[in-house]
């Protein structure tokens, strides 16, 4: 890793820090107000020319967001972050914030399944040329991503949880003048730190780890400021998808326990994984160990396994006592999402169906449960479920 990275203060030290900004107060004022008046005609002249920053309409700047933008700014080591209404209005406000009918886009394989749609039944109808690659294509090719306007990357990608080397995708975009977005909900800013690694955009659905408690839906995105000024400026403003003042307050909240509550849920993985491995119920588990990558850290608890020919899966899950049926992921309480659910999912553009997951797979997304506890449930509901061969 570079010098800079280890002499910067440590994560949980920076979502710990107190903004100077609130009079003494540790947590944001919830400054729930539509819009801010001026002193004078001529600080509202102003503000309204560019010339001052000052808060003016909550749809595109607020306090208490600012609060929270400024908190993942630091967490991610970018310049500069927006939050947004959800990770999806994140994701498309970015996305259409540079890409324009005409430009292609290319899109890892099993990206997350709204993005997927929101690239084929939006974007594709507007002359937006999407490709699919595998992880290992991102990494290997170095001229995949020639006279491409937009690498949109996971890492680890959704359902199978296949990992790149961004650092080396990173490369290859800037050789070809592509940017690159990483949605970055699943490992987080503590375990990895993609704008590090090279990547220009950091997107989040902020409704999973960052908020830690199944209570938020929420986004944010976080770049160089250059970045994140066309952003505010287009589809922020234009497409309005803001995050609300409350929302912004419980997201501070939940990031002052982020470091905790990561490390917490990856000792809970690494103990499933372990038991999950050797077991004759199950044939595969897909969860990418720290380090399997450069730049990644940690595990997070959210991972699939694959289950033998002989468990029946709608038994299974009816079985679990502790692990609770939903989509979703990222809160204090365990879940699972048994694939063929998704994959039998209405509507058009079903990703799941498009890149061949199978429907023997079931996502399980680990909480703040005791692990002995969850072990015991998952075990006992295998045994349960499992027909003679
Ligand atoms: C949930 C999720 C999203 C979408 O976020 P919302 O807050 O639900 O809009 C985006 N990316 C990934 C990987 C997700 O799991």
């Amino acid at each position: 890793m570079p010098d800079h990275i280890s002499a910067s203060p440590s994560i949980e030290t920076l979502l710990a820090a107190v903004s100077s900004e609130f009079d003494g107060a540790v947590a944001p004022p919830i400054v729930q107000t539509s819009l801010f008046t001026f002193d004078s005609y001529q600080a509202f002249e102003d503000r309204m020319a560019g010339r001052t920053d000052d808060p003016l309409y909550t749809r595109v700047q607020n306090p208490t967001v600012a609060a929270l933008e400024n908190m993942m700014a630091a967490a991610e080591q970018g310049e500069a972050a927006v939050g947004f209404a959800s990770g999806m209005a994140a994701i498309s406000s970015t996305v259409l914030a540079f890409v324009r009918p005409g430009d292609r886009i290319a899109c890892v394989e099993h990206v997350y399944p709204d993005a997927y749609r929101l690239f084929e039944r939006l974007l594709r109808p507007f002359g937006v040329e999407v490709t699919y690659h595998a992880v290992e294509e991102f990494q290997c090719n170095p001229d995949l991503l020639a006279g491409a306007k937009l690498a949109y990357l996971e890492s680890p990608n959704s359902a199978v949880f296949q990992t790149m080397d961004l650092s080396v995708v990173a490369s290859h975009a800037k050789r070809h003048g592509t940017l690159t977005v990483v949605d970055n909900s699943w490992a987080t800013p503590v375990f990895q730190r993609p704008l590090t690694l090279g990547i220009d955009i950091v997107v989040h659905s902020a409704s999973k780890y960052l908020s830690g408690h199944s209570d938020t839906v929420a986004g944010v995105v976080i770049a160089r400021s250059d970045l994140i000024a066309q952003i505010r400026d287009l589809s922020l403003t234009l497409l309005g998808g803001k995050l609300a003042p409350f929302e912004a307050f419980l997201l501070t909240r939940g990031l002052r326990t982020l470091g905790a509550r990561m490390r917490q849920h990856q000792s809970t993985a690494d103990f499933l994984v372990e038991r999950l491995s050797g077991h004759p119920l199950v044939s595969k588990v897909l969860s990418p160990a720290a380090g399997s990558v450069p730049g990644l850290t940690g595990r997070s608890g959210l991972m699939s396994v694959e289950l033998d020919d002989t468990i029946d899966i709608p038994n299974f899950a009816d079985a679990l006592k502790l692990f609770q049926l939903g989509v979703s992921w990222g809160g204090f309480e365990s879940l699972i999402l048994p694939a063929q659910i998704a994959l039998n999912q209405a509507g058009e553009q079903n990703s799941m169906q498009r890149f061949g997951v199978s429907g023997r797979i079931v996502r399980l997304s680990l909480g703040l449960e005791d692990p002995n506890d969850l072990w015991a449930d998952f075990e006992a509901a295998l045994k349960a479920s499992a027909r003679e061969k």
